[in-house]
């Protein structure tokens, strides 16, 4: 283990990953390191985890962990998230012929049962012009519907 040891207030000393008799100052451990590493050259190789272009000797591997510099973008981009987790409406489903309505009496909306349902509505009476907007407008929240329902 290399567990920094503090023995002054002004220094830390650090055990040495591959000679736990070797205490280095913090500030000369990677110096020291550089040199030790030389001896120990047949020291089998891991990847770091937060940066696979970090190839250290297995020795030094816990103690890379605790320094490597990309942990701290590791960190924190797991404490804070881009995006925030956002969860989408429920998708509304249109019960099926032969559903016992009255069971849910409370919860339907026949206007808004109306505007999402997947089906072309038509209008009564009204002008040709007015009826040509809305069939207009009834393919494009049909072509919406079908994007949304095909995600
Ligand atoms: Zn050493
Ligand atoms: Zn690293």
């Amino acid at each position: 283990m290399s567990i920094p040891t503090k023995v002054h207030d002004y220094s830390t000393f650090l055990q040495c990953p591959y000679n736990a008799s070797h205490r280095i100052l913090e500030s000369r451990f990677q110096t020291h390191l550089v040199k030790c590493r030389q001896q120990y050259k047949g020291e089998q190789k891991e990847t770091c985890a937060f940066n696979h272009t970090h190839i250290v000797n297995k020795s030094e591997l816990e103690h890379h962990l605790k320094t490597c510099v990309d942990r701290k973008h590791f960190e924190r981009s797991i404490q804070e998230p881009e995006k925030p987790i956002s969860h989408p409406p429920p998708e509304f489903k249109p019960l099926p012929d032969g559903e016992d309505w009255d069971v849910d009496v409370q919860a339907y909306n026949p206007a808004e049962y109306a505007t999402k349902a997947p089906v072309l509505r038509s209008l009564q009476g009204a002008s040709k012009a007015v009826r040509k907007q809305f069939r207009n407008d009834e393919r494009k929240r049909l072509r919406q519907l079908k994007s949304n329902g095909s995600e």
